[in-house]
């Protein structure tokens, strides 16, 4: 069947009062982007939903793309017919023949109409249509609720539209519609999937990254890049910082003990991490801690770390189950990177017994011996920004490149 149109519900937004128009907006600019390189649809944002006319375009890519914009609660592919009833006959009996699971499946008729005008009203619709397939179709069942099969018909101004399924899509809230913030993102599990989170609920988050070479390989750099690539395609893009960590680790492991090392470097990662975010314009600080995971997510070492900003942390992933952070990171794709064993800069200098309640106190009076103000200033001179958009890869190419010298 070649569909027309692909009508797209909104999630959330519809309940937004007066802010409506700017998810709206915003919506249909994440939409027109993601879809640019499509140059023959049409897009039509209208109040309760918006058209996306095909133009000869295949439904199926289109869709795919739909289905990682946050912000759609659901959308149907359609198809515009004349308002000539003979026409909608033959094609609704091809589209619920095409939808059916089975011969005795149920199904029924849905009609609404915007163009009063026209000559059957919506009961008459349902009846001739309903009438029509199941003369056609001896086996079918009529249900009125939760049916196999739903035939939508809309009789609007310009034609009548057809469709019979409706598929479930990303929910949340438009990318950029609830501000900016910065993301701790490290090449583990639990970043990644709270970066996903973010996003879903309309946060356009810019990616934080700490690497220290030499200790930490092009290839954990690599990855938490490609783990940025397999998000992008819910943002649009994603806006890549690397910040090199090394000095800063090697003075932190030189002069704290080794109970507060951890400690004490993460709050140089998180004192840094709010520099970028004050200088990049973001409201909030984003994680993948979860309560009691390991020694440096106990509330304790919570409270010794947060010291540092009263920025707020947000933390998408804190009461979820490891069970449950990996289901998700299954479902979005970056759960096979994330178990590549590339070391990460948080665990070569990590100490084999680290406090997992570290007293606040120690951990200031530790950090004293540190002159951390120059060295955090040449952290932030080394920092990198990159763009990384759908599809870029990261690991393959390095891959590649070696390949080439033999
Ligand atoms: P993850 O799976 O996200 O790495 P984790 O359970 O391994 O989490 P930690 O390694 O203790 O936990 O890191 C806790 C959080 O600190 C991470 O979720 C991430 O937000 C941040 N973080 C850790 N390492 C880095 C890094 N190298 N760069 C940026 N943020 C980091
Ligand atoms: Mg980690």
């Amino acid at each position: 069947m070649e569909y027309t149109e692909i009508m797209v519900r909104y999630g959330e937004l519809s309940t937004k009062g007066k802010n409506r128009r700017n998810f709206i907006g915003r919506l249909t600019g994440n939409v027109v982007k993601a879809l640019k390189n499509y140059p023959d649809l049409s897009i039509h944002p209208k109040r309760d939903r918006m058209h996306i006319e095909l133009n000869g375009t295949p439904a199926k890519p289109v869709m795919a793309i739909l289905d990682k914009i946050f912000g759609i609660q659901n959308y149907s592919p359609a198809i515009k017919l004349p308002k000539d009833m003979t026409v909608v006959h033959q094609t609704a009996l091809e589209l619920v023949k095409e939808t059916l699971p089975a011969p005795n499946a149920s199904f029924k008729v849905n009609t609404r109409r915007s163009d009063h005008t026209f000559a059957l009203d919506t009961n008459q619709m349902n009846l001739d249509l309903g009438n029509l397939i199941t003369d056609a179709l001896p086996d079918i069942q009529v249900k009125m609720k939760h049916p196999d099969v739903t035939l939508r018909v809309e009789v609007r101004r310009d034609g009548i539209y057809l469709s019979t399924e409706t598929i479930k899509a990303a929910g949340g809230l438009p990318v950029g519609s609830a501000g900016k913030a910065v993301l701790m993102l490290s090449g583990g599990i639990d970043s990644p999937v709270a970066s996903y989170l973010a996003l879903k609920r309309g946060v356009d988050i810019e990616m934080v990254h700490f690497f220290s070479p030499p200790y930490t390989s092009i290839d954990a750099l690599n990855k938490a890049k490609e783990l940025t690539a397999k998000l992008a395609p819910y943002a649009g893009s994603i806006t890549f910082i690397e910040v090199p960590f090394t000095e800063i680790q090697e003075e932190v492991k030189s002069h704290v003990p080794e109970g507060y090392l951890m400690t004490v470097q993460r709050r140089f990662m998180l004192r840094l991490a709010d520099r970028i975010r004050a200088q990049r314009g973001g409201l909030a600080i984003f994680n993948g801690e979860s309560v009691g995971q390991v020694a440096s997510q106990t509330l304790e070492s919570m409270t010794a770390i947060n010291d540092v900003t009263t920025t707020p942390i947000l933390r998408p992933v804190v009461t979820m189950d490891k069970t449950e952070i990996i289901a998700l990171a299954e479902k979005i794709g970056t759960f096979d990177l994330s178990i590549m064993p590339f070391e990460d800069c948080c665990t070569i200098f990590a100490p084999p017994r680290p406090k997992t309640k570290p007293n606040l106190d120690r951990a200031r009076q530790y950090e004293a011996a540190l002159d951390g103000e120059p060295m955090m200033d040449r952290a932030l001179a080394g920092m990198k920004i990159t763009t990384i958009h759908p599809n870029d890869e990261f690991m393959n190419v390095h891959a590649d490149e070696a390949a080439a010298l033999l």
